[in-house]
């Protein structure tokens, strides 16, 4: 066990790495991968975003967002509004959805940074590493399913829909929400998570040639060398450690199918109804984004285009293309698909837009005869497709890709296939 081992996340080859300058930072040999991105300041760097970060939340979770103005009628919404309107239009599963997505996660991730970096502030020594650790690994799990940068596009996006038939302004929660967005940027960009995991707990590094046989954690990264049988957990963050994900493909392939199978009712059936003064019909994904075209806002309809049809599309057609190729044990493009891999898993999370433009929608237009906004039974076979596919983009293992298409030599991963 020695903390100057990284193992890519991507490709699976060990590398030493020594510590990059700050700012800098240090890239896997073969598939070009970030291994560590050294942050500028110390490990409590970031506390002062974070806690930024939490007082912004609570002011978003207490204020509207928006208030909208209809016939001498007004209705303010805030976040949990959109969460109740979509529960009482029998739209649960939907309701649940945003509330995780835009209420418990971002808090959870949030005060777990700032406890983490509260108890290591000023080099102190964590009195108890090993829960401490258990809560850094669960803020780094939570990292990509904190949606609150999406949900501000969607709260965009929502206004500019609402611009056509009611006066609309931005409440204190709105503006809370932008400026938590850009703190939460900074939180990440200053967090030197590889110092933090150090600080919590380090192996020292060792001038012995790397073990023959290891596994890496896919959480704190730590490297663990071993004679006979792999640990069954890391010794640091206690997550289970696996030399590749278990059954990898299998899921994934089930988890694309499900996803497939959905987007078909996900753009053929309505994800939500307008009725102003008696007039309206129900709309699909598509239909929303020739609304926007048509009132002339081109950017915005691009966005919502390429975030809801374009990229569910793109993400279904990549994993089935990594796939077939690693089934195949194919060696053909193996670069072009590792750096499509990562933009389909860095992107995938944005295509929640429309979801949260829908909830916003439900919960400022409620006017009886006046105007209305609900949710429609497409909007969760869409949220349906959004979530399959991230999560089919979480349990493909891209260095299996790598495993299948070059036998694996002593550098790329030991204890098993
Ligand atoms: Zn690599
Ligand atoms: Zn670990």
């Amino acid at each position: 066990m020695r903390d100057d081992l990284v193992a890519c996340p991507d490709c699976g080859r060990l590398h030493r790495v020594r510590q990059p300058r700050p700012g800098h930072r240090a890239e896997c040999t073969r598939c070009g991968a970030v291994l560590y991105r050294r942050g500028v300041g110390g490990v409590h760097h970031a506390l002062p975003a974070a806690l930024a970060g939490a007082a912004l939340l609570a002011l978003l979770a207490l204020n509207p967002l928006m208030a909208v103005h209809i016939q001498g009628n007004d209705r303010e919404g805030l976040v949990t509004t959109g969460i109740e309107a979509l529960n009482d239009q029998g739209m649960w599963p939907l309701a649940l959805l945003v509330a995780a997505l835009v209420l418990a996660v971002p808090v959870a991730r949030v005060a777990g940074v700032t406890l983490v970096l509260s108890a290591l502030r000023e080099g102190r020594r964590p009195g108890n590493p090993r829960s401490l650790a258990r809560l850094f690994a669960w803020t780094e799990r939570l990292r990509a399913w904190a949606m609150l940068d999406v949900f501000l596009l969607g709260l965009l996006v929502a206004y500019s829909r609402l611009a056509g038939f009611a006066n609309a302004e931005f409440m204190a929660g709105g503006l809370a929400l932008g400026g938590y967005v850009l703190i939460r940027t900074a939180m990440d960009q200053t967090l030197d998570r590889r110092a933090v995991w150090n600080a919590i707990d380090h192996a020292p590094p060792s001038e012995a040639p790397p073990p023959a046989r290891w596994v890496a954690c896919t959480v704190c990264q730590r490297v663990h060398g071993f004679d006979h049988a792999a640990p069954a957990h890391c010794t640091r963050c206690a997550s289970p450690l696996h030399a590749r994900e278990p059954d990898s493909l299998g899921r994934t392939t089930a988890l694309v199918a499900a996803g497939a199978i959905l987007y078909v009712p996900a753009n053929l059936l309505p994800v939500m109804t307008v009725v102003n003064f008696g007039q309206g019909a129900p709309s699909t994904i598509l239909h929303g984004v020739v609304e926007l075209a048509e009132v002339g806002l081109w950017p915005l309809a691009l966005l919502v285009f390429v975030a809801s049809v374009a990229v569910p599309v793109l993400k279904l057609a990549g994993l089935s293309w990594f796939l077939i190729a690693t089934r195949r044990g194919s060696a053909a493009r193996l670069h072009a698909r590792i750096r499509l891999y990562r933009v389909i898993d860095s992107i995938g999370r944005w295509s929640n837009i429309d979801v949260f433009m829908i909830a916003i929608l439900a919960a400022l237009v409620q006017f009886g005869a006046v105007a209305s906004i609900r949710a429609d039974d497409g909007a969760i076979a869409f949220a349906a497709v959004v979530v399959l596919t991230m999560l089919a983009s979480h349990v493909f293992d891209p260095r299996i890709m790598w495993d299948r298409a070059e036998p694996p030599d002593e550098r790329d991963g030991g204890g098993g296939p």
